[in-house]
Parts: structure tokens; sequence; C-alpha cells
């Protein structure tokens, strides 16, 4: 073997190991997802300490409460969830309570036009 063909050998043998190595690199790891992070699914078990948060609630749940008219802040002074008959009230929670009616927090301010008078 001349100094040519060895020289010929061992770029080949160079380009060999180096190709190994490129197979090695990109099989292992987690194929570079730490410097691309995948986007958390959205998902509705999201959960939050804001006791009034509705973002678990599903967009089904959000039109039922739409179709009732609710609103978080009533239109009418003296009709509010919290002096409303179908009104349950959370243990400690001073701001939101729930509703017989449908899913999810309602303001003790709120009103749907389903309201009904607890002293009665
Ligand atoms: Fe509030 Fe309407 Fe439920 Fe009464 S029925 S608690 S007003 S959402």
């Amino acid at each position: 073997m001349d100094n040519c063909e060895r020289r010929a050998f061992i770029k080949q043998a160079f380009k060999y190991v180096s190709f190994a190595g490129f197979i090695t690199i990109a099989g292992c790891g987690d194929g570079g997802k730490a410097n691309n992070p995948q986007p958390i699914p959205e998902t509705n078990a999201i959960t939050s300490n804001d006791p009034c948060d509705i973002t678990a609630l599903t967009e089904q749940d959000i039109k039922h409460r739409n179709a009732l008219g609710y609103a978080e802040e009533t239109p009418i002074l003296d009709q509010t969830c919290d002096n409303c008959k179908l009104y349950i009230p959370e243990n400690d929670n001073k701001k939101c309570g729930t509703c017989t009616l449908f899913k999810g927090p309602v303001a003790i301010g709120g009103y749907c036009t389903y309201w009904a008078d607890k002293a009665v």
C-alpha cells in the first residue's frame, strides 16, 4: 500500500466513522425535543385556585349558562344569585357558589332569567 492508497483508505475510513457518529447522535436523546418543546394540548382539566374560574367548563357548559341568561353582574340590583332560591353557597367562598341549574361557579352578584326569590 503506497502513500496515496493509504491516504485514500484513511479518508474512506473517516467518512464511515463520521457517518456512523451522525447516526448515533441522531438516534439518541430526545430527538431534539428539549430545544423544541411541544405545545401542551388544551384540555378541560386545567385547574385554578380561583373559585370563580370557569376555564374547566366545556363549550357546551358555557352555551348552557348563556342560554339561561347568566351574567356575572346582575342588571337588576335586588335580584342576585346570592338571594336566589337556586343558589348553593360554597363553604368559604364569599365570591362564588354554584347553581342547581347548570355546572360551574356563579358569582354572588350574578343573575339569570330563572332567578327565584329565596325569601318566598
Ligand atoms: Fe343565579 Fe340564576 Fe342560578 Fe339563581 S337560578 S342562582 S339567579 S344563576
